[in-house]
């Protein structure tokens, strides 16, 4: 029989239904790859080994009684983002290094009432500020695929954990790109959904009306299955939409006839690495062949979205991160005089140079006399990327195009240059913008080796489009299979 780990989720819900395998045996089969493997990748900040047994057997106990839901028994990772209740959650920062929050995560919750298990938590960029997870304060994650270079960011834990087989999905977050861009790199299916989707609810806040939670997974299936056990309202997030959730799998048909899929000609612009838009080019075609209609768009206000995004994240992102004073949780400073100065060195200690360049940037697009200037005009530009995508889904069901302008890079190259950082970020954030769905699908490798993905998109809550869009090409593609062994 094949090591658990090989096999996708939907796999391992077959031989688990069957009792072919239990999810004890399972988890064992995962908490020992980590043991041997994690050493090399570094994608886990803490293994919950124990509670994950537990869970397992658990598990065991509700298939047994015939009462199996899709994730049932199945061991996940989670992005040290999300809330684990009495577990660490640290969100890459030294600031939360010890947090155990007293509640779980709306996901979590879901998970749980699933019998879902969950191996530990993901490492990540501190408070999810960065596209590589070298910005984590305690070290770096490693690309699975060559363990030179980054697995992307912010999810880089997640997406790495998926790639190298250290779990079976794996759930991460998404502001400006963290789900699409990490997945992209390590080769793995990722997707941030609709905003308003998915709870956020004992998500850790950077930027309020961007951020989302989603999955990264092995095959597009099984992100429809994730995706579906995560969403539905919540009322303890007051954006979370109350609309029904479609049985997202059921969105993995073959053929595209009567499907128009869109190309805006502004993501294929200098800066775009000749073998990634070859690849895309590769994948359009793939997805022509399975009866999709292909159409030109235009998405004019492209350009401005890196700059857009910068002011209304950061802004967000320094008004959310004024709670970490050292008064209610958190890390506190052990030497200071009075008041002020335990706040002043708190943060100054616990914030790494990232979060504090981001909390500067957003407090200066804030103040006195810049605020029209910077957020209200950012804001305004907002609309106008809204209504890009707006006008373009009315000639197509889908848009593709490129998720990240290069494959993954090494380690350090752009730790010193923030700024070609936040370029590497332009085809993922207008969809965080216009708080519409993504998709990154694997389609492909360049001549090092390194995956290539395609990056999906969709109008608010049309996730079934995509997955249907992904499934085919998946399938046209025939990639599936293929994993790294670092
Ligand atoms: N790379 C982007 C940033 O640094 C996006 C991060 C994210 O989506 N959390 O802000």
């Amino acid at each position: 029989m094949k090591n658990p780990v090989d096999l996708t989720i939907s796999e391992l819900r077959q031989l688990l239904d069957m009792k072919e395998l239990s999810s004890v045996e399972a988890t064992q089969a995962y908490l020992e790859r980590i043991e041997s493997t994690d050493k090399r990748v570094c994608a886990y900040i803490s293994v919950t080994a124990e509670e994950a047994l537990s869970q397992a057997q658990q598990a065991d106990e509700t298939i047994a009684k015939g009462e199996a839901k899709s994730l049932t028994g199945i061991p996940l990772g989670i992005k040290d983002v999300i809330c684990t209740k009495g577990i660490k959650t640290t969100c890459g920062s030294k600031m939360l290094k010890d947090f155990r929050p007293p509640f779980n995560a709306d996901v979590m919750e879901r998970l749980h009432a699933q019998d879902a298990v969950m191996l530990g938590k993901l490492n990540m960029d501190e408070f999810a500020m960065g596209s590589s997870t070298e910005n984590s304060a305690f070290f770096r994650t490693k690309n699975p695929w060559d363990l030179e270079r980054i697995p992307g960011g912010s999810s880089g834990g997640s997406a790495a954990a998926v790639g190298a087989r250290l779990c079976a999905g794996s759930l991460g977050s998404d502001t400006g790109g963290s789900i699409r861009q990490p997945a992209s790199h390590c080769g793995v299916v990722g997707m941030k959904p609709t905003y308003g989707r998915v709870s956020r609810f004992g998500l850790v806040a950077f930027a309020s009306s961007l951020d989302q939670i989603g999955p990264l997974t092995r095959s597009v299936r099984d992100c429809a299955l994730l995706l579906e056990a995560i969403s539905g309202h919540d009322p303890r997030d007051s954006t979370c939409l109350s609309v029904p959730v479609p049985p997202y799998s059921e969105a993995c048909t073959p053929g595209l006839n009567g499907f128009t899929i869109g190309i805006p000609e502004e993501y294929f612009v200098k800066g775009l690495e000749p073998e990634v838009e070859t690849a895309i080019k590769v994948a359009i075609d793939a997805l022509s062949s399975q009866g999709a209609k292909i159409v030109n768009i235009r998405l004019p206000h492209t350009e401005y979205a890196v700059a857009t995004y910068y002011i209304i994240a950061t802004a967000e992102a320094s008004s959310n991160l004024s709670r970490y004073d050292g008064v209610k949780y958190g890390y506190r400073a052990k030497e200071y005089s009075n008041l002020m100065e335990m706040y002043k060195k708190t943060r100054a200690e616990g914030f790494g140079p990232e979060v504090k360049r981001r909390i500067m940037l957003g407090t200066y697009c804030l103040s006195a006399g810049y605020y029209d200037a910077f957020y209200k005009k950012a804001s305004q530009v907002r609309t106008l990327i809204i209504q890009d995508f707006k006008n373009a889904f009315e000639k197509c069901d889908c848009i593709a195009a490129p998720v990240a302008p290069t494959t993954a890079f090494k380690l350090g190259e752009k730790v010193n240059d923030p700024i070609q950082m936040y370029l590497s970020d332009i085809f993922t954030i207008p969809v965080n913008l216009a708080g519409i769905p993504g998709m990154s699908v694997p389609c492909g490798f360049d001549s090092k080796g390194l995956p290539i993905g395609i990056q999906l998109m969709a109008s608010h809550l049309q996730e079934e489009k995509l997955i249907k869009t992904a499934y085919n090409l998946e399938s046209a593609l025939n990639l599936q299979g293929e994993w790294p062994e670092p």
